[in-house]
């Protein structure tokens, strides 16, 4: 029945593409249409921040165009279009001026960058990088420039900082915090990750803030709360993401940090799913691919008619971090302490709660190769 109304989903993504292809393996008839605000181009996120290292550009990164991905997905892709607005009782939603009926809709739509409240006129040369688009721009700005300023020290600012190094720039990270990836990490990994990172040529800038970037010469100065000055061509803000939550919000849907669902991932409201970054699933936003390639598979079985919990097992996460590699598996409960074994670059760090028992693991250097021995002994995320 061509008059079937088409599931719909928003968001290109890793979720959204996932869950399409997933679901295609289940139901090959159901009208699929895919709403994206971007160009619909299928991309793996994680390798943008090791594009310098590969020596890959945008056009290399990308997989396939949305041509290519709705004729493999027999699915309709509407690019360059964004969701302003959803009619949960009448199951219509609204670009603009237009609407579109739907019978079951998935709210795949990413996570949005935090942008650092600076001052001065540079902020043409402040660039932050979260999707293909930004990558290619950032990548086109860094063409014969030699001098890049990282603002954050989290997971994706020292990535970037690896990686723009191992692409022969000259690398100054700036961030408030004490030791890079805080909250992430017990203090001895820190200091091992920071210091493999100095010794591939990385300067870091801890405890200070970046206030405010002018423009000078060719490129800009970087102003700290120190009073240190840094003159360099580029700025990459990296100082965090937050699940895009607006649309739901309008809608009336539930949201918390991020779109609240349910271990089916259904929002609260019928019909109405989420997925990756945008979503909360069970209390849990976990900006990362593995879970939302569960959720994928959970959800496209649901969106078949047979309604599936999302399980989600250990998910260590590896830091693209190659002058001192890293894994981490995040201690859910933070009721427990830091066990530290090893020496140089290469530590075990174990989290154990009272009775002894091994909620999370942080590994560096040679020790990332017990990964997935301890991730056997770790409870599961979601069980
Ligand atoms: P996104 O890829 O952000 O997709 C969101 C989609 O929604 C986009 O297509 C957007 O256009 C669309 N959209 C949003 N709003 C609207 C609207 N109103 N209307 C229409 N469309 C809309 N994770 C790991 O596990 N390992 C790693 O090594 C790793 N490295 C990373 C490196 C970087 C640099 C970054 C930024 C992230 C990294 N991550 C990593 C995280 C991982 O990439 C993300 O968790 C994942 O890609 C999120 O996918 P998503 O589909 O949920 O969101």
């Amino acid at each position: 029945d061509n008059k079937e109304l088409p599931i719909v989903i928003i968001g290109s993504g890793l979720a959204g593409y996932g869950v399409a292809k997933e679901f295609r393996k289940l139901n090959t008839e159901t009208p699929l249409l895919i709403i994206t605000h971007d160009d619909g181009r299928s991309y793996s996120k994680p390798m943008l921040s090791a594009g310098f290292t590969k020596d890959k550009t945008a056009a290399a990164l990308a997989m396939a165009n949305a041509g290519e991905m709705a004729t493999q997905l027999k699915a309709s892709i509407r690019t360059q279009a964004e969701v302003t607005a959803i009619d949960t009782e009448a199951h219509i939603l609204s670009l603009g001026e237009e609407e579109i009926p739907y019978s079951k809709l998935v709210l795949a739509m990413g996570a949005k960058t935090h942008k650092a409240p600076i001052e001065g006129d540079g902020s043409d040369f402040v660039f932050s990088v979260n999707d293909l688009v930004d990558y290619d721009r950032f990548r086109q700005a860094a063409i014969g420039k030699k001098k890049v300023a990282i603002i954050g020290a989290g997971l994706i600012g020292c990535e970037f900082a690896n990686d723009l190094r191992n692409g022969g720039y000259d690398v100054d990270v700036v961030a408030p915090s004490q030791t890079v990836l805080p909250n992430m990490l017990p203090e001895a990994a820190a200091q091992v990750l920071q210091q493999g990172l100095e010794a591939a040529g990385v300067r870091f800038h801890l405890g200070a803030l970046a206030n405010r970037v002018v423009t000078q010469d060719d490129g800009v100065k970087v102003c700290l709360s120190n009073g240190e000055e840094l003159e360099v061509d580029l700025v990459l803000s990296a100082i965090g993401l937050t699940p895009r939550v607006e649309l739901a919000s309008k809608a009336g849907l539930s949201y918390n940090k991020g779109i609240v669902v349910d271990r089916t991932l259904q929002t609260s409201q019928q019909d109405i799913y989420a997925l990756g970054d945008c979503a909360e699933v069970d209390g849990l936003v976990l900006l990362y691919v593995l879970p939302l390639m569960a959720s994928a598979r959970a959800l496209a079985k649901t969106l078949n008619g047979d309604v599936t919990d999302v399980q989600y097992g250990a998910m260590p996460v590896v830091v693209k971090t190659p002058a001192c590699p890293t894994v981490i598996a995040a201690p859910v409960d933070q009721a427990g302490e830091w066990v530290v074994e090893g020496e140089g670059q290469d530590l075990s760090c174990k989290f154990l709660d009272a009775e002894g028992n091994l909620k999370g693991f942080v590994l560096t250097g040679a020790k990332v190769v017990d990964k997935l021995n301890l991730s056997k002994q770790l409870p599961p995320l979601l069980a």
